[in-house]
């Protein structure tokens, strides 16, 4: 399993995106030295740097140093990837030593990333900062996350057709937002997951249960890294959850989106072709 340390770094972002969890949660912005005093390897050899924006930090190059010295192997930051449009920049966070990009891109467009991001100019700064990441094809591992949300479902396909576009490693499609209907969104999610499997990109899901994969239950994020990789989600079982194969993997759906949409959707998998593979990861 790939489990990173993850440190909250900025509290600061220059978007403002409409399903920012971060300005709701109201986090105070860490010092140098609580951040250093944790990049601390213990049981991890990856680290992730998050915000806000962790690029807006002044001091980002010597806290991605400190995690380079203090010996992890992977050092990632989740990003918009707009200060990346600088190069120079770019070179100088390469230099420090991350070498893992998560990039997150809202939308195949301007009118659509930035009415989500509620800050014009930042597509174009995103994709000019992804642009500027793939010339160093030797020093970076990227990676574009698309959350999903209710305004950008139905423009999935072409988001990811979009980025296949870059010299990219890997997508990850995740469902975080619970006023958005699963059933209504998977039929996009599986047109993107089989787009990019078609061009030979590593395509995951994250948020989503077996249940609703339907003979993609493998693309799902969270059997390689755990299910803690979203903070502050509510697990809870449903009543279809007794009967199915992945009950001991799964944790179950998330508590607030079962509220609002209750559990018929989600019917017990009684046999699947993944499960013996995909239970000899737990093992
Ligand atoms: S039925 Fe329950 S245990 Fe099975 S995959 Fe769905 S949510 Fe998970």
């Amino acid at each position: 399993m790939l489990r990173y340390k993850k440190i909250f770094i900025n509290n600061h972002c220059n978007n403002h995106c409409l399903h920012c969890s971060y300005q709701k949660k109201g986090l105070l912005q860490p010092s140098i030295e609580s951040i250093i005093s944790k990049v601390i390897p213990e049981d991890h050899d990856g680290v992730e740097f998050y915000g806000g924006e962790p690029t807006l930090r002044d001091d980002l190059l010597p806290i991605i140093q400190t995690a380079k010295s203090n010996g992890f192997r992977r050092i990632k930051l989740i990003t918009n990837g707009r200060l990346f449009s600088n190069i120079h920049f770019l070179q100088n966070i390469i230099n420090s030593g991350c070498n893992i990009f998560e990039i997150k891109l809202w939308g195949s467009n301007s009118q659509l990333h930035d009415g989500i991001t509620q800050t014009y100019g930042s597509f174009i700064e995103t994709l000019r900062g992804l642009d500027n990441l793939v010339r160093f094809s030797e020093e970076r591992f990227i990676c574009i996350r698309i959350p999903i949300c209710k305004q950008n479902y139905s423009d999935l396909e072409n988001t990811v057709a979009m980025v296949l576009g870059f010299e990219i490693n890997r997508i990850v499609l995740s469902f975080t937002d619970y006023n958005l209907s699963i059933k209504k969104a998977m039929f996009h999610i599986r047109n993107a997951i089989n787009i990019s499997i078609f061009n030979r990109v590593w395509i995951l899901t994250e948020g989503l249960p077996f249940c609703v994969m339907n003979g993609l239950e493998p693309h799902i994020i969270e059997i390689y890294t755990g299910w803690n990789n979203i903070e502050n989600r509510v697990f809870q079982k449903h009543k279809n959850c007794g009967e199915c194969i992945f009950k001991e993997f799964c944790p179950g759906i998330e508590k607030d989106y079962l509220n609002r949409f209750g559990e018929d959707e989600f019917l017990p998998i009684k046999e699947n072709k993944y499960f013996s593979d995909i239970k000899m990861v737990y093992e």
